[in-house]
């Protein structure tokens, strides 16, 4: 099924793909997420989750907000002494992980744990996103697809608690 997708929306997947992350990178997330809780899940569910969280205006602005942030920063163009802050990706800021929050809040309570969870373990593609190779920047996009992650693993464990999957 074909699900016709709004500017905003082709956008955003555009541009995660242009930074380097594929739906099946946040797929392996959440499959890291449940298979804890759903030893047999497929990593289809996941994927499928996943699409339907990008599907969520919130989630669209986020991506792009951060994605131009961390590419602004790349190319020196923010203002000091913001430039050096998200270049960095100084400990302290914090605006990156209250950004994703907006992702987080949207399929409840349970995305808060997950996210928690994800961001101090970094698996898979949190781990390249946090390389800090002094060229490439993802001072929000990492925690913009942890947040993505923990938001889709908590709609799938939700829809399997009402027994949809779906
Ligand atoms: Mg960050």
């Amino acid at each position: 099924m074909v699900e016709k997708q709004s500017k905003l929306e082709e956008k955003a997947r555009s541009w995660m793909i242009e930074r380097g992350v594929t739906i099946d990178d946040i797929a392996d997330l959440v499959l890291f997420l449940q298979k804890k809780y759903h030893p047999t899940l497929d990593i289809a569910i996941c994927r499928d989750n996943v699409d339907h969280v990008l599907r969520k205006r919130e989630v669209q602005n986020a991506i792009l907000t951060g994605i131009q942030l961390d590419v602004m920063a790349e190319q020196g163009e923010l203002v000091q002494p913001l430039q050096n802050i998200i270049f960095e990706d100084e400990g302290l800021y914090g605006v990156d992980e209250i950004l994703a929050l907006s992702i987080v809040n949207v399929y409840g309570s349970i995305g808060f744990t997950n996210y928690g969870y994800i961001d101090k373990v970094k698996p898979g593609i949190l781990a390249k996103l946090n390389e800090h190779d002094g060229k490439n920047v993802h001072t929000f996009l990492d925690d913009i697809v942890g947040a993505i992650a923990a938001a889709a693993a908590s709609r799938l464990a939700h829809s399997y608690h009402e027994d949809i999957v779906q």
